[in-house]
């Protein structure tokens, strides 16, 4: 079977910046969870931050940028923090490689683990297209990254891989 790698705050973890629950609602996750399907993760909690902790965002560019070292992290207090995300990412990276998975679910908009859009660095609710650091990483290493949007195709690519 293969194990789907989920950020755990899609799944009602209390990891989250803010510290509040944000429950997405879906059918398949809950049946994946059933299955013993889910490896659920929280990149930043694993890299060292605390719940709550203060928002951050990429100054410029996107994940792919930072992991090779040319782009900054900062929170909105000014701190950067860009070392607690990388290490968040290479940690998740080693969970995906011991459960073998090929695939991940991951909260779009994050600095960690967005795929399709992060936020722009200005910390004015502006978004911009691009991926977190941790996605950057887990597509570097050929795991397939899907939104919370994209459960439906996460389910396809399974099929794919369990024919
Ligand atoms: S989006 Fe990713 S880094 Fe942010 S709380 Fe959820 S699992 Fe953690």
């Amino acid at each position: 079977m293969n194990k789907v790698l989920v950020s755990a705050c899609l799944i009602g973890e209390n990891v989250r910046y803010n510290g509040r629950i944000k429950h997405h609602e879906s059918n398949m996750l809950a049946d994946w969870k059933l299955q013993g399907r889910l490896v659920p993760f929280c990149p930043e909690v694993a890299g060292g931050l605390p719940v709550p902790r203060p928002c951050s965002e990429i100054l410029c560019h996107d994940g792919s940028t930072v992991l090779h070292g040319h782009v900054r992290i900062m929170n909105i207090k000014g701190k950067d923090v860009t070392q607690y995300f990388v290490t968040g990412a290479q940690k998740t990276l080693e969970l995906a490689c011991l459960h073998k998975t090929k695939l991940a679910i991951l909260k779009d908009g994050s600095p960690s683990c967005g795929s399709t859009y992060i936020y722009d660095g200005s910390f004015s609710g502006v978004k911009k297209p691009g991926k977190g650091v941790t996605t950057a990483l887990l597509q570097e290493n050929n795991i397939r990254v899907f939104s919370e949007r994209e459960i439906s195709k996460a389910a396809k690519y399974i099929k794919t891989l369990e024919i």
